[in-house]
Formats: structure tokens, sequence, C-alpha cells
């Protein structure tokens, strides 16, 4: 039985889907303005591999993600580019999902784009109105937190002052628990920045209703696992619990699932700092995405995981190891028969790694289980005591471990031509400031990864092996 911590309840709870046959389940998706840093990605790849045990616990699975595309910051980039709203977002989309592929996560079954979604937005909030959750100012229409008797249960915070004291609010998307305050649902429109003409008035969606709005469009009014960054309990989703369970009066989300801080080098991600990575930013110094999906998925999600790049190469020798391991074991030529041995090494192993991966989704317990089994299976092989039956079953059950981590296969083919085209500049940028031991390096680096460069006249032109 899969157990999960709830954070809403402060206790770790066996999972059990409100319809035995569907889980369903919603995780608030990226904000597209920028690339997508490790810390966003840590978020979805833990969701990820959720979804993936969701599925192998035998659950059909309806997985939401949204994709938030009008908020404060990507107005503000917006406007700083020039390019209309929808065609600004346009990209950020694109390079987002690029990443998401090459890093091995499933597409969600939905993925939903706020501003698809604004007359649900509108009659949502129409629908707290009438029920007493609201008031206008200046346009704008906020919701009344001291209307809410539960707000702040899930951050377990006390509001009781700032409830008492009532008449304050907050217009923008991000503020922090120190400015608790009634916030808005609908923002009055402003010169240069894109609106909706609604019944509201002209204007556009405050960031935490559009999860509302689409998460119960799609899954119901009460479904089962909302899954996000720790970041976003507050204000986001204590918003997103008083908007819905305002309007429905029905409880909203069943399990609350955190994914912890990402630090990097022990210290929060900063640009300042110098250690602030995209995605993109690993693969350019040959970083290969199954090794970052590796140690974004070494350490439980409830614990902070403090990433390194001495640890990226770490985790890019164990992805290696693994890989050849399976490799041997396919192309092992065994005779006919099975060993009881094999057939008890397998069943502890699935075991452990189910018990594991049960008790709140213990991921270094299950990667370590992968490990043990690795290395008995090598010490069986040499040995040679695997038969061709064993070999099958072996087989299987790293596909079962796969079908939820995705670690095993080939590590040398997942670069994407846009990965490829940024080393090649970097590349050419060493060159250019005559430094040619990195510019060698990086050759090696795409020579090993099956890339062939050929320098022409009109640049350098490149092919896999
Ligand atoms: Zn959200």
């Amino acid at each position: 039985m899969l157990k999960l911590y709830n954070t809403l309840t402060n206790r770790v709870e066996e999972f059990q889907p409100l319809n035995p046959q569907e889980a369903r389940m919603y995780v608030c998706g990226p904000t597209v303005y920028d690339y997508a840093h490790i810390g966003n990605f840590r978020t979805f790849l833990f969701a990820d591999m959720l979804r993936r045990y969701i599925k192998y616990k035998g659950y059909r699975l309806r997985h939401v993600m949204n994709i938030t595309d009008v908020d404060d910051k990507i107005i503000a980039r917006a406007v700083e580019s020039g390019k209309p709203l929808r065609e600004f977002t346009d990209q950020y989309i694109q390079f987002f999902f690029e990443d998401f592929d090459a890093l091995g996560a499933e597409r969600p079954e939905e993925i939903l784009r706020a501003t698809d979604h604004i007359p649900e937005m509108v009659e949502l909030i129409k629908r707290l109105g009438a029920s007493g959750h609201t008031y206008q100012s200046e346009g704008s229409t906020y919701f009344r937190i001291a209307s809410f008797e539960k707000y702040g249960r899930l951050s377990n915070m006390n509001f009781e002052g700032v409830v008492a004291g009532g008449s304050e609010r907050v217009d923008a998307d991000e503020y922090d628990k120190e400015n608790v305050r009634d916030f808005v649902l609908w923002k009055a429109a402003k010169p240069d920045e894109p609106s909706w003409e609604t019944e509201l008035g002209k204007g556009r969606p405050g960031w935490h209703i559009e999860c509302s709005a689409m998460s119960m469009k799609s899954l119901g009014e009460t479904f089962d696992i909302h899954a996000g960054g720790a970041d976003l309990i507050f204000p986001h989703h204590e918003n997103e619990i008083a908007q819905s369970e305002g309007a429905t009066r029905k409880p909203f989300v069943r399990y609350w699932v955190h994914a912890e801080f990402l630090m990097v080098e022990g210290q929060k991600m900063s640009k300042k700092l110098g250690n602030f990575f995209t995605y993109r930013d690993l693969v350019a110094k040959g970083h290969t995405p199954r090794a970052i999906r590796y140690l974004l998925l070494s350490a439980p999600h409830h614990k902070q995981l403090n990433f390194t790049l001495e640890g990226l190469r770490g985790a890019e020798r164990v992805v290696e190891r693994l890989n050849d391991f399976k490799k041997r074991l396919t192309e092992l030529k065994p005779e006919a028969g099975s060993s009881p041995a094999v057939a008890e090494l397998i069943e502890g192993s699935r075991r452990r790694f189910e018990d594991a991966l049960d008790d709140d989704l213990n991921t270094a317990e299950a990667l370590a289980a992968i490990h043990d089994f690795a290395r008995e299976t090598n010490v069986a092989m040499k040995g040679k005591s695997i038969k061709a039956d064993d070999q099958k079953a072996l087989l299987a059950l790293i596909d079962r471990f796969d079908s939820v981590f995705n670690i095993f296969g080939e590590v040398k083919q997942e670069l994407l031509d846009s990965d490829i085209q940024a080393l090649i500049d970097e590349r050419q940028a060493a060159r250019a400031a005559k430094n040619f031991a990195r510019s060698d390096e990086i050759r090696n680096q795409l020579t090993s990864m099956g890339i062939i460069l050929e320098d022409t006249k009109e640049g350098v032109r490149w092919r896999r092996k």
C-alpha cells in the first residue's frame, strides 16, 4: 500500500483514490517566461516519478498539469521583449517541453494553458462572489480571507490578527507569509498590459485562480493528489484551497504532496552566486540528461537536495554503470533452464524496491535496492549461475524498475540537436578565445557521444555516427 506524507494533515497516510479505478492528480506546471532551472525540474521529475509509481501500482491515472502563461513576471518579460503575450509564451513552452522530454519525463494526460481558460476563471470568481467571499475595489476583485474559516490550515499559520484587520489586500501574484492579506482574483486592466473584457470588467486573472479553475474543470471538485514545490504551499496552494472550497463547500484535494527545495553547492540557487543552472547549462557543460534525472531523483522529495557538480559527475558514472550492466545481461548467452537462487534474488529485490517507494516514495532506498540487485546479478553472471529463464526474468525486473525511474538505457544517444549546437557554439567561442584545451575537450566529449564534427568553410557541420 502506497503511503504519502500529506502536508494538509501533517501525517503519512495510505493512498486510496476516491475512485478506486482511477487516481486523479494535478501538478502546478511551469510559469513560462524563461528556461526552466533544475530546481523546477526537481519538482517536475518528482511528479513524473509519482505518476509512474501510481501506474506501477496498477491504477489508471489522470494527471493534469497547467501552464501559467499569464502572471506578473510573464507580463513584465513579454513587454520587455516587445512580443505579444501568446507569441512570447509559445517559445518558452516549446523550450520547456524539449527539456522535459529530454529528461525522460512522461507527458501528463492533459496540459492546460491558463489563457485558454479565462471563462472558467470568471465563472469561479462569480460563484465565489455569490457566496460572499469577494469584494471589488478600483476595478479589481479580491478574495476576503476572513470569510473562509479554514484559511491558513495548509501552511499551518495562525492568521488571526490579519483576519481581524480585514481591510488590507495584496495585488501581487507572489508574496510571503509576512504579507498575508486578502488576495486578488481579477486584476483591473492596466495600460500596455494584456487584458480580457469580461463580466468582471476589463482585466486579467490573478495567478492563484488559474489553478483552482483548471484543476476542478478537468478533475472534478474533489480530487486525489495535488503536487508541487514546497515554495507553493503559501500563498499559492493556501489560496487555491480558499478559492475552490469557498465556491464548492466540498473538500478540494485529499492529498497535498510537496517536493522540498533544491540547494546548489550548499546554497540557495541564485544568479548572483553563480550557482544558477538551467537544464541547458548543464548539458552545455557535457552532462547527460539521464545523469541529471538520476541525481534529481536520488534524494527523497521530502528532503532538501544539495545539487553539486561533483555529485552530477558521480551520477554520470552511476548511470553508465547501470547501462553497461543491462547491456552485459542482455548479451549473455546462457544455457536453458532456471535457478531458484536467481528467483529468490528477483523476488527479494522487487519487494525491497516496492517497500521503499510505498514508504512515502523513498527514492534513495529504492535506488539502493537497484544497486544491490545489480551487484548480486553481476556476481551470478560471473559465477555462470544464470540460466535462460533467469535472464528473461532479470531483464523484466529491470524494466519494472525502469518504468518508475527511467534511468537505464542508452546514456549517449540522448542529446538534442539544440544541445549539440550549444556545445558546438561553446567550442567555437573557446577557439576564438584561443582556449584550445576547452575546445578539444568539447570535441572529445562530442566524439564520445557519437557526434562527428566537420570543420568546413561554411562553419562547423555535425552528424551522428
Ligand atoms: Zn498552481
